[in-house]
């Protein structure tokens, strides 16, 4: 089976030290339990049980280090076992993956520097069982991040000062190495410097959320920065905030997925034992609907998002596809998470508002996914820069396997230029769908040509091309196809997880969703006549066969006793 299942976790791994992280991370959340879980929510309790786990088992150390800085032979940054740990995380709980995740933005301009000795420093204090944090967002600008008001102004000696605030910072409450991003007052020169918390210029001010997290505000004022304390200057330092956003992004599907998984498996339990007019919820029609639907997009959320991963694992300056597939991992993956929710949540109904379900807290947290670190719009805009080469331009790259070798990741602290996101070449996506003969894969595959066809001979006008509105409504659209293309390549590769039944009904939705996203783009206020008559040529039923979806119901089904959290 392609989900995750705590209760017989059998996913593959080269070396017996990651399977071991696993079982630990799991074990711990098993013994404590879905009672305490809940409860610590309820009471915003902070997670010192899970930090402990960690020091003690040294789990971020092994998982966050780069071999070259690792104090034992088994660290190294390998993305395949981080996505594990990833969905472990969110399958307890958002806040404990929270904490992870921002450890990983607080290291990503840590790893990325010529500091040697502030990297040094970052593996030091990860063998001692530390945390990490990631200052990057001021309260005033969000996503506006060339307005950064953070300042360093140099001292006659050659050191600096900095003054200004940071808000919505995890783990900046208690990071011995909190990666602050500001500029050089003065130049406007970009810069990337380690604050200490423990240092007295250091302000902590608030936690801005009322959670387990904390999620700081904090303040430098007059806060003393010497040279050994910068990471990185100008262009490296704008790089390394966007090169660190692409690397943890990839991460918050993972959560999603982690959440969708859980909750998936309390609801059809909850679902499929209940009796109301004498038979099962799970015998409605319309529930089978929901509950075939919500399986069949975490399945494509889970294949996509393995596939994004190989090619992360397989990047290097001359292949730098991943920076498609990582944004479609922000935007598409988490906020199928919210459907899938939706979707469960109309099933199980006043169920999954009682105090004492996973799925109380699964609500409310996978909104949170599609909404950091970049919103769903930014990412649109992002990935439609890639879209005429995608489309028009395909080069010739040599496969790119199934990535579960024990690599370290080095890449991705040397990404180099974040910008040149338009001249990144794909493959001919039409080669993802060679050899699938199922009526739904066939249908898309319809829709895609006509809505290359929209490209090639209905370009969107200048007008258009600036118009955030219309261009959000055509990457919805272009998302689909590289969502299809992903899950098609992985479906071969997970193909003793994924049968045809399965893949069928993935692309069942995905048909429905391109002709959703097709007349939304036709009701937009510029859409022209010949778009409008493209896409409503865009518009297909899915095919049904009923033996096919009993087959998948069963399947479906049959998850109803596999997982309960105690
Ligand atoms: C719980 C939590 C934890 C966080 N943790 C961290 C952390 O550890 N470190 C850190 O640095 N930050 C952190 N953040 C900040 C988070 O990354 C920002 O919320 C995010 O970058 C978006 O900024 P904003 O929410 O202020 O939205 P805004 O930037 O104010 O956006 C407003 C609207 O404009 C749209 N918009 C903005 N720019 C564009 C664009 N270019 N194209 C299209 N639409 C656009 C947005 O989609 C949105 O609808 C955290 C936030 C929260 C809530």
């Amino acid at each position: 089976m392609i989900l995750l299942n705590p209760h017989s976790p059998d996913r593959y791994y080269p070396d017996e030290r990651s399977r071991q992280i696993m079982l630990s991370t799991i074990q711990f959340f098993e013994r404590k339990g879905k009672r305490r879980i809940k409860e610590d929510d309820r009471q915003r309790t902070w997670y010192g049980d899970f930090l402990e786990l960690q020091k003690q088992e040294r789990l971020f150390a092994t998982l966050l280090t780069p071999a070259e800085y690792g104090f034992d032979a088994d660290c190294r940054w390998d993305t395949w076992r981080n996505c594990e740990f990833n969905e472990i995380l969110g399958f307890y709980g958002l806040a404990y993956w929270y904490t992870w995740q921002v450890s990983i933005l607080g290291l990503g301009p840590v790893w990325m520097s010529p500091n040697e000795a502030l990297k040094r420093r970052a593996a030091e204090l990860l063998r001692d069982g530390h945390v990490f944090a990631f200052g990057l967002s001021e309260r005033a600008h969000g996503a506006d991040i060339y307005a950064t008001e953070m300042s360093l102004a140099t001292q006659p000696d050659g050191s600096y000062l900095a003054n200004g605030e940071k808000y919505y910072i995890g783990n900046a409450n208690l990071a011995p190495m909190v990666s602050t991003f500001g500029k050089i007052s003065g130049t406007g020169e970009y810069v990337f410097f380690s604050a200490d918390y423990r240092r007295p210029n250091y302000h902590l001010l608030q936690n801005v959320t009322a959670s387990q997290n904390y999620v700081a505000q904090y303040a430098l004022r007059d806060y003393p920065v010497s040279e050994a304390d910068i990471l990185s200057r100008g262009q490296e330092a704008w790089d390394a905030a966007l090169n660190t956003v692409n690397v943890g992004k990839f991460n918050l599907g993972w959560a999603s997925i982690g959440i969708c998984t859980h909750a998936f498996y309390e609801a059809i339990r909850h679902a499929a034992n209940r009796r109301l007019y004498n038979m099962y919820v799970t015998d409605f029609p319309h529930v089978r609907q929901m509950f075939s639907d919500a399986y069949a997009r975490l399945a494509a959320m889970k294949l996509f998002t393995l596939r994004a991963a190989d090619y992360m694992r397989s990047a290097s300056p001359t292949d730098r596809r991943y920076l498609l597939y990582n944004p479609m991992v922000k935007m598409k993956v988490t906020t199928q998470g919210e459907e899938v929710i939706n979707l469960l949540w109309d099933v199980i109904a006043a169920k999954g508002f009682e105090k004492d379900t996973y799925f109380e807290m699964a609500a409310r947290d996978i909104r949170a996914l599609p909404k950091l670190e970049g919103t769903v719009h930014v990412n649109i805009a992002l990935i439609v820069k890639f879209m005429p080469n995608y489309f028009f331009n395909p080069a010739v790259y040599p496969p790119v396997p199934r990535r579960d070798d024990p690599q370290d990741d080095v890449f991705l602290w040397n990404q180099g230029p974040a910008r040149g996101l338009g001249q990144i070449r794909f493959n001919d996506p039409g080669l993802a769908f060679e050899g699938f003969d199922l009526p739904n894969v066939s249908l898309f595959r319809e829709q895609t040509t006509v809505f290359q066809e929209f490209l090639a001979t209905a370009t969107p006008d200048e007008a258009q091309r600036v118009d955030v509105d219309f261009l959000l409504a055509l990457g919805e659209l272009f998302a689909l196809v590289v969502y299809a293309q992903l899950i098609l390549e992985n479906a071969r590769i997970y193909q003793a997880d994924v049968d045809d039944d399965l893949l069928d009904h993935i692309f069942d939705c995905l048909v429905r969703d391109f002709s959703r996203h097709a007349l939304q783009l036709y009701s937009k206020p510029s859409s022209t006549p010949r778009q409008m008559e493209l896409c409503q040529r865009m518009l297909r039923k899915p095919a049904f066969d009923g033996r096919r979806f009993a087959r998948l119901w069963e399947q479906v089904h049959a998850l109803k006793d596999a997982y309960e959290l105690k």
